[in-house]
């Protein structure tokens, strides 16, 4: 497969960093997610979560590359610019809409299970999971790479370059060396201690044992005499020579099972894209082994039988229901989700609007369901199959990347490209400069279910590499990474988009939520306490503080105008790049969210879950707690009801009320906990039971067409 090729030189690896306005943006034209006043691109643009990868997708769209030119040019280049994220060794889902043809091809390069793995891989003596920070690192972690291959035959079968020459940019990168950003320092100095326990990868990141800081160059030789190699020699060098035997030694050495003969039988798979409807827009995205694009259109097809607008983005009555319609789908994704050449998907029953029907009647508009299962999708297939066993476990987040392009010709592609948990597993190649993968960690580690190991399969995916088509006309690509929280990441910028109608750069900002199952709620910064608190009495617990979600990069294309605009996540320095001018920014750093210093007097729990209250909400006089009166109704589910009878005043003129007094009339049962300092209220409300389809009909957001 080895294909040689010009050798290409970048002209400048400076890009020049500017922010963007912060305009108020409005659609201007019919569709949404374009901003007004903001210069656009018509040449082809890449919006990617490193700048100099992104201007490596661009000079290659401005040498007359394609959209799959580009997005070869740009994972090489993450390879190098972004390490601990995606690369050679790792894999990932390539998807592209080829204009011309009408025609959308996925090249699934995932990583496979090593033949000699078995269900109970990951199972200790005891017989019982080995804690995942161990599993993580270790050689049987590693899945057989898919990465370099899915770049190669995507130029292949896609492209008009050649390997050699969309390697150029990344080979120059490694060879030079790059300033450290703040975000690779961030990531470095996480995971020093990782990187050291194996030594090849901590000599690269953390020399002399000090974690490379933000603005010191990260040169990476052996990476560039790889890559050099890879250039002359295409995948093969890894699939059948030097750096095949290098990987397959040090997975062995550090405790993995992956064999030549592994390297030799990898395959790259062209899958079919799940498709569906949403509003009228065609959501095309990614197909099994991801349990992604499913899930994604299982949210959006609940979410899409009610009035979005008139709710409004993140407002309780919208966030109640995304986080049930969550529920309810991430419980389908556990139960029937896996690599489809190793078990059937019920792919059809899943989306099906009787059976989605039947799924939004477990949704109560007042309270959180606490008995969400999955449902039957089989029902709504010809092929009937038993319900697998469903494993609770659930891994810590991981960190990938995700990239979109968009060409002159109006081509897309959506690329989500990982090495799994941020620097993979922390295994690099010896005299490679290569980091493994730790895919196989996303298989099942209790053996039973549908995703559990097994030699040669593909582990269950979270990654929804995600193309949007109206007409059959290309609209928008995006993607995110964050393992499952991905997948609440995609659907929700795409319900900005489309049902909030923002710009897709304020899409991609906006605050989000992510709840894969009952009742924890993870939440952004900039969403409303007051939301929280009304949740919080609908039954959802969030966690104490608020934590980045993912990191989305998209474009859209204006096919009525032909201009191309893009978005960048700000968790990272994104960056979005046009050809011609126009859209050409970098992401300033997302403000850090702080640790809380301030001591509460006391905290008040409902059912469980920490009311959020803040320090001057709160009073505690003469052994009588307080909480500011509007705060407090909201926490006990009883906004607007008049209190006022019982309103205390501190010296100002806020209004507090008694909580025990106004929690016992709504007829809480009322606790102290001295212990801890904590107000422990209790009611039972229809949350418990759970399930049944006895709600919806009231409900005034019901879309009934
Ligand atoms: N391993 C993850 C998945 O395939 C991707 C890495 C991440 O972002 O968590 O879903």
């Amino acid at each position: 497969m080895t294909r040689r090729g010009n050798v290409w030189t970048a002209s400048a690896l400076a890009v020049t960093l500017v922010v963007a306005p912060a305009t108020a943006w409005a659609a201007e034209t019919g569709l949404p997610g374009v901003p007004t006043g903001q210069p656009a691109a018509t040449q082809g643009l890449v919006s990617a979560s490193h700048p100099l990868a992104a201007e490596a997708g661009r000079q290659i769209l401005s040498q007359g590359g394609n959209a799959v030119d580009a997005a070869a040019a740009v994972q090489m280049a993450l390879n190098v610019v972004e390490p601990m994220m995606s690369g050679i060794g790792g894999g990932g889902f390539l998807m592209i809409y080829l204009k011309e043809q009408n025609k959308v091809a996925i090249l699934d390069s995932r990583e496979t299970a090593p033949g000699k793995s078995t269900p109970q891989l990951f199972l200790g003596r005891d017989g019982k999971p080995i804690p995942f920070a161990e599993r993580h690192t270790n050689g049987n972690a590693v899945g057989v790479p898919g990465t370099l291959l899915g770049v190669e035959t995507a130029l292949a079968k896609y492209g008009t370059m050649n390997l050699s020459l969309v390697t150029q940019p990344a080979i120059r990168y490694a060879d030079e060396g790059v300033p450290v950003n703040w975000a690779t320092a961030k990531y470095i100095a996480d995971n020093a201690a990782k990187l050291q326990k194996w030594g090849t990868a901590g000599a690269v990141f953390v020399p002399n044992g000090q974690p490379l800081k933000e603005g010191e160059t990260l040169k990476q030789p052996e990476l560039a005499n790889t890559l050099k190699r890879v250039a002359e020699q295409g995948s093969d060098v890894l699939y059948e020579g030097e750096l095949g035997d290098a990987i397959v030694a040090e997975v062995q050495r550090t405790g993995g099972m992956m064999t030549k003969d592994d390297l030799l039988r990898y395959q790259v798979k062209e899958r079919e894209a799940v498709r569906g409807t949403y509003r009228g827009y065609e959501v095309v995205s990614m197909s099994p082994p991801s349990s992604g694009g499913l899930t994604v259109l299982e949210i959006l097809k609940l979410m899409e039988g009610y009035n979005l607008p008139k709710m409004g983005n993140n407002s309780t009555d919208y966030l109640h229901r995304l986080i049930e319609a969550m529920h309810l789908s991430y419980a389908d994704r556990a139960a029937y989700l896996a690599d489809e050449d190793f078990r059937a998907v019920p792919r059809k029953g899943l989306l099906d609007d009787r059976y989605i029907a039947q799924r939004r009647e477990g949704i109560n508009p007042n309270y959180a369901n606490a008995a969400v299962k999955p449902g039957d999708p089989w029902k709504y297939e010809e092929r009937k199959q038993p319900l697998a066993a469903v494993p609770q476990t659930e891994n810590p987040t991981g960190q990938t990347t995700h990239f979109s392009v968009v060409d002159k010709a109006g081509n897309l592609v959506a690329y989500t490209t990982t090495i799994e948990q941020v620097f993979g597993s922390g295994i690099m190649v010896p005299g490679y400069g290569v980091m493994l993968n730790n895919e196989m960690t996303d298989f099942d580690a209790v053996p039973g279910g549908v995703n559990q190991v097994e030699p040669y399969k593909r582990p269950l995916s979270s990654m929804s590499p995600t193309l949007v088509l109206q007409d059959g006309k290309p609209f928008m690509a995006l993607g995110s990474p964050g393992g499952p929280t991905i997948i609440a990441s995609v659907a929700q910028t795409l319900m900005n988009v489309i049902d909030f109608r923002m710009p897709i750069q304020e899409a991609i900002l906006a605050p989000g939520i992510y709840s894969s199952a009952y009742p924890t709620v993870r939440w952004e910064p900039g969403l409303t306490q007051d939301a929280r608190l009304e949740l919080t009495s609908k039954g959802h617990s969030f966690e104490e503080q608020a934590a980045y979600i993912g990191n989305v990069q998209g474009v859209i294309f204006d096919y009525t105008t032909g201009k191309m605009y893009g978005g960048a996540d700000n968790t990272r320095q994104g960056a979005v790049l046009g050809v011609d001018g126009g859209v050409n920014w970098t992401a300033p750093q997302a403000p850090v969210i702080a640790t809380p210093t301030v001591q509460l007097p006391f905290k008040v729990k409902r059912n469980g879950a920490s009311l959020p209250y803040s320090l001057g909400q709160l009073m505690l006089q003469d052994g009588t707690s307080y909480v500011e009166a509007e705060k407090l109704l909201l926490g006990l589910g009883a906004k607007g009801q008049n209190f006022s009878k019982h309103f205390v005043h501190f010296g100002g003129t806020t209004q507090y009320l008694p909580v025990r007094k106004v929690a016992e009339s709504l007829g809480y049962l009322v606790e102290w906990d001295a212990k801890t300092a904590t107000v422990l209220l209790t009611k039972e409300h229809p949350t418990a039971i759970g399930g049944a389809g006895k709600w919806y009909s009231e409900d005034e957001f019901k879309i009934t067409k």
